[in-house]
């Protein structure tokens, strides 16, 4: 693979900050080094002496002494080694990328730690996206990571996709513009990259199978584009087998995969993590070293001792534990949907996530019906424009969360029908089902 090419001037022209590396360093080095390297802070002169944090089996996990030190400092920009090396084991595990064994700079897998999957993936695109670039999607998407895409100037073509995810023949037919050595010439603008979040969209909750993703992994080879894998409902699949991954089938060394703790840790405390080939990886971490520094010390360290405590198979007992609520969750919202909503609105059957994307019959634009007269009855939810390219365009989709709203608040329900001739939708609001959360959606 030619990285290069895929590399804006901006991301080419980073280069290493030479304090960041002495703490590169100073991480791995034996406890008898005297360093006068970093602008660190004294942690002696930090106020906070200690923490304790109750794990749910009640056990605890203390912060004293060093530790509490080190959780206060700056730490490496890639994360901290120990969390690092946890999460490669882990990817290999669970992925057994074939770029595992690959030499550095052809594509050999590494991992560096990022403040939320967010903040990496915002660094990938910038990493990526030059004005003028062609980037493929499918929409509806993440808002959080179009309106990161869309400043940078780039030519965003949707994919056609359905329930199963991006249509391969679709991708093909787009593709079809474009001769698989164009992409040698950069003035044919052939496509740098394809996101998608292959698991439990956001908003539409749907996932893409793991035939389909074979087929476009062919693609993307004939078409020499890369992929960025957003998958942060990997966790969160109700049914196993889980899918395979694109980075499970990565032979070249083209998938960027994105990961988060967010959704089943916490997503206050801002750890996710990209995987993918070496030589993007470090252009990330180049990004970070100016930018968020690292993501936070205390909070990488809280889940390595989560880890170390759980164990890999710990960790995935709680998985199992945290995809039965969100699968009784999508459950109560499916049966309350089925209950008021039939013949009313439409909508898919989520495989994974938080998420159910509804279209409401007999109505073009939901914007003014979900942020006016939705909030006026105190009910908060996404109207679905905004996960579209072109967010000003009109859509009778909005999107429901069913994460935070408990089965009862579901199902009980105060319902005024309204003639229908009035508006038959409008009874939709009278549905505390509906997420009625204060917090910011994401
Ligand atoms: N991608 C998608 C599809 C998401 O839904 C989210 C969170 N809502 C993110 C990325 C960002 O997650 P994080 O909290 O890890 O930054």
């Amino acid at each position: 693979m030619n990285y290069s090419r895929f590399l804006t001037a901006t991301s080419l022209a980073r280069k290493p900050s030479p304090i960041r590396t002495t703490a590169d360093i100073l991480s791995k080095a034996p406890k008898t080094l005297i360093s006068l390297a970093p602008g660190s802070p004294n942690p002696s002169m930090f106020p906070f002496k200690s923490a304790a944090f109750t794990v749910e089996n009640g056990s605890t996990i203390r912060f004293e002494d060093d530790l509490i030190k080190r959780a206060l400092q700056y730490s490496p920009s890639y994360g901290i080694p120990e969390l690092l090396s946890w999460l490669k084991q882990f990817q290999v595990k669970l992925h057994n990328p074939p770029t595992v064994n690959y030499p550095p700079n052809q594509g050999q897998m590494d991992l560096c730690i990022t403040s939320g999957c967010q903040d990496g993936l915002c660094k990938a695109f910038e990493m990526l996206i030059n004005p003028g670039d062609t980037i493929l999607v499918n929409e509806p998407l993440f808002p959080g990571t179009l309106y990161a895409m869309k400043p940078l100037g780039c030519n965003i073509i949707n994919v056609p996709s359905d329930e199963h995810g991006i249509i391969p023949e679709g991708l093909k037919k787009i593709l079809s513009q474009w001769k698989p050595e164009d992409s040698k010439d950069p003035t044919k603008k052939t496509p740098k990259f394809l996101y998608t979040v292959p698991n439990g969209n956001n908003p539409t909750g749907n996932s893409l199978t793991g035939d389909r993703k074979k087929e476009i992994y062919e693609l993307a080879r004939k078409y020499d584009f890369l992929i960025i894998e957003d998958d942060p409902y990997y966790f969160l699949q109700f049914s196993k087998p889980w899918e395979p991954t694109f980075l499970s089938m990565d032979v070249d060394g083209r998938v960027i995969r994105a990961d988060t703790f967010s959704k089943t840790v916490s997503s206050g405390l801002r750890v996710g993590f990209m995987t993918g080939p070496k030589t993007l990886i470090q252009n990330i971490v180049l990004h970070t070293q100016v930018s968020s520094v690292h993501a936070c010390t205390l909070s990488q360290l809280m889940i390595l001792q989560l880890l170390h405590q759980w164990g890999e198979e710990g960790f995935l007992a709680h998985i199992d534990r945290t995809i039965d609520f969100y699968k009784n969750q999508r459950d109560s919202i499916l049966a309350a949907a089925d209950k008021w909503l039939r013949g009313l609105a439409e909508w898919h059957v989520p495989k994974a996530g938080m998420f159910l994307w509804i279209k409401v019959k007999g109505i073009s634009d939901t914007k003014q019906l979900i942020e006016e007269k939705a909030i006026e009855r105190e009910v908060l939810l996404v109207p679905g424009n905004g996960f579209f390219i072109d967010g000003s365009a009109p859509t009778s989709f909005f999107r429901a969360s069913f994460s935070l709203a408990t089965p009862a608040q579901m199902d009980t329900v105060s319902i005024l029908l309204l003639p229908p001739s009035e508006h038959p939708s409008l009874w939709l609001l009278q549905h505390r089902w509906i997420q009625p959360s204060r917090d910011w959606p994401n």
